[in-house]
């Protein structure tokens, strides 16, 4: 057995630990991390995500950021409940205090936190430039990292080794150790050849992801139709949900949508990372019926991951294939949306397509004779949503209505992977983990994916900054002791 000691233990290097970490460090604690992953792998999906950040090029989160977290504060919240939110912390009511919805003070810790964290993430030597994400019309302001998240792990973690910090990597975290008075005092692991890690500490930060890459979590929380589902890149395997089911198994309250997650489409022949096959607007979307079961190209804002993600994980096999015609070249560079390593599946005629997706023939010629009755054939613009929808046809394409008719013919399979999960733990505004009824667990510390905020859909291109702000809040505190 390993015995080690130090203030602040943290479980993680992505960007949550990894800021979780370096504050504490600042803040003059000693640190010990604890990461799963080998040294080439560390980081989580960190390392996997291009880690767009939804802020203005002077780093400041639009009002889109508080309106699309206030609209997701959580559901059919009890009215009560939201107005005793508004007072001091000290008087809300346990049950509040302990309540599965975003509140108005993590909101605004979090909102606040966006500007100096990414100043801070600057000085550290973490490049930003202005970004944009391909076909998405009305995307709101964005910057991205960089060299994507890669460089976010790839130039933090030397900084923690630099500042005296010391990360144990291929050691998975497991148990909280806790004395008689409930204050967690370190937390238990094993490495990579299953030998005991003890760490004692006078806090440990939670920095371990959600829980895309556990089956059986996923198959308990999301449901039956996880089994077609994997985590979208290869960061997201690591993260099986010890950190959260740790703090459950001591009273922590759950916070976050446990029924849900981040979805993207991708196409599961692919090894890349989110490799999206966000070009389907331009085409139609059919199961192996050979049927269409979504509007493909709605004019909300997340049409392109999280509904046809979800429509396309209930079809048979949780499989769904995106078909176009050669027309689809009018369109642009449709090619950029398209992250996949693979060939598209092509074929002279409907038929012969059918037969290589293994659909019936004759079901997809009438889908495809019925959709083109409702559409026209003007030129395609993708820079908005065009307005030209189908008409008389079940379901409706809301935008890009164009026939499918000129050969040869494209298509790439499509499945929802997982990005991330938002079943995790409840906080208050310095990253401490609460107890079901509402009393902070002494020394126990949540950041990132670990920390429960999204309830419906995700406001896009806030999860990198969330582990910023709330692994920097839980660095610093918990290295005051
Ligand atoms: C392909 C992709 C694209 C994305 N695009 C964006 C984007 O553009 N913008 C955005 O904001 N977000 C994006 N995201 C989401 C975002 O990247 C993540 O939510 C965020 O990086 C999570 O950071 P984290 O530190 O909480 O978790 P992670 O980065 O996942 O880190 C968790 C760490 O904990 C370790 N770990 C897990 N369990 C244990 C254990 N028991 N013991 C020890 N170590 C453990 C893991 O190995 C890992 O290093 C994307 C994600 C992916 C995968």
């Amino acid at each position: 057995m390993k015995r080690l000691q130090c203030d602040v233990a943290v479980v993680g290097c992505g960007v949550a630990g990894l800021s979780a970490a370096l504050s504490a460090l600042e803040a003059g604690a000693s640190v010990i991390v604890l990461e799963r992953a080998p040294e080439h792998d560390r980081g989580g999906n960190t390392r996997w995500t291009g880690a767009l950040l939804r802020v203005t090029d002077a780093g400041e989160p639009g009002d889109d950021f508080r309106s699309g977290y206030l609209l997701g504060a959580g559901y059919h919240l009890l009215p009560e409940f939201v107005r005793s939110s508004a007072g001091a912390y000290e008087t809300w009511p346990s049950l509040v205090k302990a309540l599965p919805f975003v509140d108005r003070e993590l909101l605004d810790v979090f909102i606040a936190g966006v500007p100096a964290g990414l100043k801070w993430l600057r000085e550290l030597g973490v490049p930003l430039e202005h970004d944009t994400f391909p076909f998405v019309p009305a995307i709101p302001p964005l910057v991205g990292v960089k060299g994507g998240g890669k460089t976010i792990v790839e130039t933090l973690c030397p900084l923690v080794t630099k500042q005296g910090g010391t990360i144990l990597y291929e050691t998975t975290a497991y148990r909280l150790l806790q004395d008689e008075d409930n204050r967690v005092t370190g937390v238990k692991g094993a490495d990579a050849n299953n030998e005991s890690v003890v760490v004692a500490a006078k806090s440990v930060v939670l920095a371990s992801g959600g829980f895309e890459g556990n089956p059986a979590m996923m198959a308990q929380y999301i449901g039956p139709n996880s089994r077609y589902m994997r985590p979208v890149a290869r960061g997201g395997w690591y993260n099986k949900g010890e950190g959260i089911r740790m703090a459950l198994d001591i009273g922590a309250a759950p916070a976050g949508d446990y029924a849900d997650c981040h979805r993207e489409c991708i196409d599961p022949r692919s090894d890349h990372a989110e490799a999206l096959v966000n070009a389907f607007p331009l085409g139609i979307v059919v199961n192996r019926r050979g049927e269409r079961f979504f509007d493909e190209a709605s004019n909300d804002f997340s049409f392109i991951q999280e509904g046809p993600s979800v429509a396309i994980n209930s079809q048979p096999g949780g499989i769904g294939y995106f078909i176009y015609d050669s027309r689809i070249d009018e369109a642009g560079d449709w090619r950029a949306a398209i992250r996949s390593d693979q060939p598209p599946i092509e074929a002279a005629t409907i038929a012969e397509l059918a037969a290589k997706i293994g659909a019936p023939a004759e079901s997809l010629k009438q889908t495809i004779r019925d959709f083109n009755a409702g559409c026209s054939d003007d030129p395609v613009d993708m820079t908005t949503f065009d307005g030209h929808g189908t008409r008389g046809v079940t379901p409706k394409k809301s935008n890009f209505a164009r026939r499918i008719a000129r050969p040869p013919f494209g298509c790439y399979p499509m499945i929802s992977a997982v990005v991330f999960t938002y079943g995790a733990l409840r906080v208050n505004k310095d990253a401490q983990v609460v107890n079901t009824s509402g009393a902070v667990i002494p020394g126990l510390y949540a950041a990132g994916e670990t920390v429960g905020i999204v309830y419906g859909t995700y406001v896009a291109a806030t999860s990198v900054l969330r582990g910023l702000v709330f692994g920097r809040r839980a660095g610093t505190h918990a290295a005051k002791g």
